[in-house]
């Protein structure tokens, strides 16, 4: 056993690391020596540095913002018998000149800094003097001023890390959206060139996620109630939890006030309320005497109920993050649960003053244009997962970078379901063959494009239209002019705007973005992989209306499902995906995976009655999956 593994053992009491805890510290000690870690709250970031501090000579450095924390850590660290300690202005003078009197003296392991010290010039030269093996840095989207956190203190951080020279550096955050993802990796100099990160553990896949958009406001509270109902069971006897967000004070009060009519026990959340109704709500919430709580975004941070079956949004939310964070409440505990987000096309109208009034305003100040700008493009993100026309969970994964994890269709969202539906039996999931034709037909007509203009006049070249602007850019030229000329123009726009949010196409950053193919966009314009791609309905463009199809009830994942053997069935999936250099989800789906690990089956017969594992897949990686399942038998 190495090092690492016995002081994960004995030091920190834990049986095995997480697959990415492990990528992280072999490459802080013996790798690239510069790590971003971006992991979901909760997801074990803080061991990615406490356990190469505990195994390195010297003392190592942690920045952190919350003092209530280090404390917590500092406490857990020495009773664990490593050596930490923490400083911050909270410490009286005499106590802070002691603890730095022994820092110095190089007595800790750990040394955990609020970032506001190390605005002593005097302070961060002391510490240099002791060379620390390893500087990390929590919290490390406290420096975007994109982010909701930000703290001018994290902005000198730069500039301290030249001064502290680290042997090692690792930043960690929960915040992966990639505007806050590039300027961390840029004030932090961890460039994706000479440093690693890893992005890892935002996969859900005991949700099943669903959108619907409807303009009746009669139908959105029936989809309401009975996603409700169907999560929770009867009012009188709740098989769990859920949370109803909705979009302003006055919302909560009124959907609280329909939910309280139909018989549950709910209590509507929000700012505005005095402190001791909200604390109120809180702990009935969490003792269960409130089942449903119907609140604005100001909920969530305490709550701490694993057993939540589902998180509705009655209206959108202001980014594909905030929803991400919000829908993740339910199903904490690893049991099956919905997220079912409900939109109108009010709710564009409603984003845009929210974010005009109270978003935009640094505080006490007046509107910021440029961060207004801000807020609005990441609605306009959440837009598009709103009619994406690929998995949901991809969506969110590519959103986030976590391409790693994307499966190609988790098999179990509302849009692979219908992608299901529409394939032909017992083949790949995928879209009827007159879609997917259509498809590679627009993949193609992006591909003979090349380089010459943008989305707009691609989708008219498609269409067939036939002016002076196409003839000067020689689109009309094309053989792939007027390749969809059966359809309308607008019709053509939104279905390569799909092939975008589906990650087949993407666009160059330049002033002008152009279109081009991504690899996948090749392959599956090569039929060399099958289209997952929902094209938009004959109406697209014109106003929306809900799609009954949409909200039919959910197939159910496996129960028992063992989170552990399945994050492992993951990683021996990646193994072999990387071995082969395809992308994970063509050795096999995730729904595959979750069936392995709920019946864990031991050989070969028991395998092949698994969902997708068909003689071809059993043959190439059964025995791998098998070795997997065995090693894992406690
Ligand atoms: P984060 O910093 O990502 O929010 P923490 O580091 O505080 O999360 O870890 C959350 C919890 O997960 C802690 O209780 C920790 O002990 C536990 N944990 C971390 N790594 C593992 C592991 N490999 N196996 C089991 N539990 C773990
Ligand atoms: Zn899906």
């Amino acid at each position: 056993m190495s090092d690492i593994d016995l002081a994960l053992r004995e030091r920190f009491g834990l049986p095995a690391f997480h697959p990415w805890q492990r990528e992280a510290i072999d490459e802080l000690l013996e790798g690239r020596r510069k790590v971003l870690v971006i992991a979901p709250t909760g997801g074990g970031k803080s061991l990615c540095y406490q356990l190469p501090a505990a195994v390195l000579d010297g003392t190592s450095i942690v920045i952190s913002p919350l003092i209530a924390l280090m404390e917590d850590q500092v406490r857990a660290l020495t009773e664990r018998g490593i050596a930490a300690t923490y400083l911050a202005s909270t410490l009286d003078a005499e106590e802070r000149q002691r603890r730095e009197r022994e820092i110095f003296e190089g007595r800790y392991q750990l040394v955990y800094v609020a970032p506001e010290r190390l605005e002593s010039p005097w302070l961060v030269e002391r510490l240099a003097k002791l060379q620390p093996p390893l500087l990390a840095i929590d919290e490390a989207h406290c420096i975007s001023q994109w982010g909701h956190d930000f703290r001018p203190s994290y902005l000198r951080l730069g500039e301290v890390i030249e001064r502290l020279r680290p042997a090692r550096l690792i930043a960690c955050t929960a915040t992966a959206t990639p505007i806050v993802r590039r300027e961390i990796q840029a004030r932090l100099s961890l460039g994706s060139e000479q440093s690693a990160v890893i992005l890892r553990g935002f996969s859900r896949p005991n949700l099943h996620l669903a959108v619907v958009e409807s303009d009746s406001s009669t139908e959105r509270r029936k989809l309401m109630l009975s996603a409700l109902r169907s999560a929770l069971g009867e009012p009188v006897s709740p098989l769990g939890g859920a949370i109803v967000y909705a979009a302003t004070r006055r919302n909560t009060e009124k959907l609280a006030d329909v939910l309280g009519k139909e018989g549950w026990r709910v209590a509507p959340y929000h700012a505005g309320l005095a402190a001791s109704v909200r604390e109120g709500v809180n702990r009935r919430f969490a003792d269960r005497s409130l089942d449903v709580v119907v609140a604005t975004n100001a909920f969530g941070m305490g709550i701490d109920r694993a057993d939540l079956r589902t998180v509705i949004h009655a209206q959108a939310p202001g980014s594909v993050e905030a929803y991400y964070q919000e829908v993740g409440r339910a199903g904490r505990d690893g049991q099956p649960a919905h997220g079912l987000l409900l939109t109108s096309s009010g709710d564009l109208g409603l984003r845009r003053r929210l974010i005009g009034f109270s978003g935009g305003r640094d505080p006490g100040g007046s509107p910021d244009p440029e961060h207004v700008q801000q807020q609005w493009r990441l609605f306009l993100d959440l837009m598009r997962y709103v009619e994406a026309g690929s998995c949901r969970h991809d969506f969110i994964l590519r959103y986030f970078g976590d391409e790693q994890e994307t499966l190609g269709g988790c098999g179990h969202c509302d849009v692979c379901e219908r992608l299901e539906e529409r394939g032909e039996e017992g083949t790949a999931r995928g879209a009827s063959e007159e879609e997917a034709l259509a498809v590679r037909k627009a993949l193609a007509g992006v591909a003979r494009n090349q380089g010459r203009a943008g989305l707009t006049a691609v989708s008219e070249m498609l269409h067939g239209t036939d002016n002076e602007r196409l003839r000067r850019l020689g689109l009309t030229e094309l053989t792939t002019h007027g390749l969809l000329k059966g359809h309308p123009k607008a019709w053509v726009l939104a279905l390569l705007r799909r092939l975008i949010t589906a990650g087949l196409v993407d666009l160059t950053t330049s002033e002008f973005p152009i279109p081009y193919l991504t690899a996948l966009g090749v392959a599956t314009m090569k039929d060399e992989e099958p289209v997952r791609v929902l094209v938009p309905a004959p109406d697209a463009g014109r106003a929306r209306s809900a799609k009954k199809e949409r909200t039919r009830p959910a197939r159910e994942l496996p129960e028992n499902v063992d989170s552990s053997l399945f994050e492992s069935l993951r990683s021996t999936r990646l193994d072999i995906a990387r071995a082969k250099g395809v992308p994970a989800y063509v050795i096999c789906h995730d729904r595959t995976l979750l069936e392995i690990a709920a019946y864990k089956p031991t050989s070969i017969e028991a395998l092949a009655d698994i969902f997708g594992m068909g003689p071809a897949r059993i043959e190439n990686y059964g025995e791998p999956f098998l070795d997997t399942v065995n090693a894992h038998a406690p």
